[in-house]
């Protein structure tokens, strides 16, 4: 009987409590074949495969834990538009393709709006997300976005809100004003990462969990190799972001980890949920550093947090998020709190995310800098794209050139939090 290693199960998450199913694809073993190999079953890894499977590629996608092990089946399940640094994007290649952009920054809502209806996924997707403006002068930002909107004749709902309406709606005097949008908004990430797994795999895709792939034989026919099996491929596409070693030669120093952090509350009483949140609508602040939160489907409060780049997880996640939480709903103090635990973001220091290739078939897209359950689904389509010869979006980002820190790997994570400064700085000037 195979062994199963506790450790490469889900993390101890509100969500893994409470997911549709629980999957258990077969280990890689022997020799396979398909069109595309991809690496990882995050979203970034679903979503290519996904919509390879779609447009009728054979695609083995190869999982080292679980379908949605990583950051996709643990984050703060806020769905928002865009895709970190795209501004940068612009400044290099012109306003000529500003409308690309704009639509880039929708497409990974739209194509996620449409699969949970196509396939049925239950996800307790939701509409309405709203920013908050912990200081004055950031209520500016809402001017800006709304200016951005009417420019594309946006055609679903926005509003800003003011400091009265903002503490109406949330209960809590701890802003200055808000924007909502209802194309965004939120879901349980890991049950749509297993919903739309399961849809590939309808679809004839295999997968493998339990699969860790040790390293990449390079070749006209890239051969992807784990302990017991390999697949053998036309294309690869490595998306296993944070939690990915794999070739070094080419990728380290690229994308750095850092842990963010999330507790849940007890299910709340009608009357807290409407006092903090009767829209029930995610909620996050625009700080350089982001507290985000959200209503779960039973009514707990989930709220993120905190950014380390220490590489070492706090001691006690709730005594790390909970001060945070309660500076906002000091309501809550009596609340208990069921659920606590973490996951590595793929933070790249430009804010791209990191898109290339090696070899001419080996493709990688990774380095969301904590925004990506859009992104990883346009990227997914982006990928698919490039790998059938479409290339004008995959260029606009496999063009950047990154900024790296030679040697960070062994001079640790300070490094990184240095680089962070000096690029927050660089933005500001
Ligand atoms: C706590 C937290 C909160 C967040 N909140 C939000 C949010 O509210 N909204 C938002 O938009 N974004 C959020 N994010 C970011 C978002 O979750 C990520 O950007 C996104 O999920 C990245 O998806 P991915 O598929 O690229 O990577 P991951 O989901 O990390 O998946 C990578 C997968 O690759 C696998 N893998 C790695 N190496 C190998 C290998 N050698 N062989 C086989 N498999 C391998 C891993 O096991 C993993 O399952 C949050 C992230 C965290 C950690």
């Amino acid at each position: 009987m195979r062994q199963i290693d506790q450790k490469q199960e889900h993390t101890g998450s509100y969500y893994a409590a409470t997911v549709n199913e629980v999957t258990d694809y077969p280990v890689l073993e022997g020799a396979k074949s398909a069109d595309v190999c991809v690496v990882g079953a995050g979203f970034t890894g679903v979503s290519t495969a996904l919509t390879l499977a779609e447009r009728g590629y054979s695609v083995a996608l190869v999982e080292a834990n679980r379908v949605g092990w990583g950051a996709s089946g643990r984050n703060g399940g806020q769905l928002i538009n865009g895709i970190s640094g795209t501004e940068k994007i612009r400044k290099k290649h012109g306003n000529g393709i500003a409308d690309m952009l704009w639509d880039i920054k929708w497409r990974g809502n739209d194509i996620i709006y449409d699969r949970v209806e196509k396939y049925g996924i239950q996800c307790d997707l939701k509409s309405g997300f709203l920013e908050v403006a912990p200081k004055p002068r950031q209520v500016s930002y809402f001017e800006e976005y709304a200016a951005e909107r009417e420019k594309h004749n946006f055609a679903y709902e926005y509003e800003i809100w003011d400091r009265e309406k903002t503490r109406s709606m949330l209960g809590t005097d701890a802003y200055h004003g808000g924007f909502v949008c209802y194309r965004d908004g939120h879901l349980h990430p890991l049950n749509l990462c297993i919903g739309e797994a399961r849809a590939a795999h309808e679809l004839g895709a295999q997968i493998f969990e339990q699969s860790p792939v040790t390293g990449i034989e390079h070749g006209e026919r890239p051969r992807v190799k784990t302990a017991m099996g390999y697949v053998e491929a036309d294309s690869v596409v490595l998306a296993g972001n944070a939690y990915s070693q794999l070739e070094p030669r080419h990728l380290s120093n690229l994308v750095f980890p850092a842990g963010s952090y999330i507790i849940g509350t007890e299910p709340l009483s009608d009357d807290l949920v409407n006092e903090i949140n009767p829209l029930d609508i995610a909620v996050c602040d625009v700080n350089e550093v982001v507290d985000y939160y959200r209503l779960s489907a039973d009514k707990r409060l989930l709220y993120g947090g905190a950014c380390n780049y220490s590489g070492r997880d706090p001691v006690s996640i709730k005594s790390y998020i909970l001060p945070r939480m309660l500076k906002v709903y000091p309501q809550l103090k009596d609340v208990r709190i069921d659920f606590e635990w973490g996951g590595k973001i793929g933070i790249v220091l430009d804010r791209v995310p990191a898109v290339g290739r090696i070899n001419n078939n080996v493709y990688y897209c990774h380095g969301y800098s904590g925004h990506g359950v859009n992104a990883t689904h346009v990227m997914g389509e982006i990928m698919s794209d490039a790998i059938a010869g479409t290339m004008e979006r995959y260029d606009l980002f496999a063009d950047m050139k990154h900024f790296r820190i030679p040697g960070s790997q062994w001079l640790g994570n300070q490094i990184i939090a240095l680089g962070m400064l000096f690029y927050k700085m660089k933005d500001k000037l």
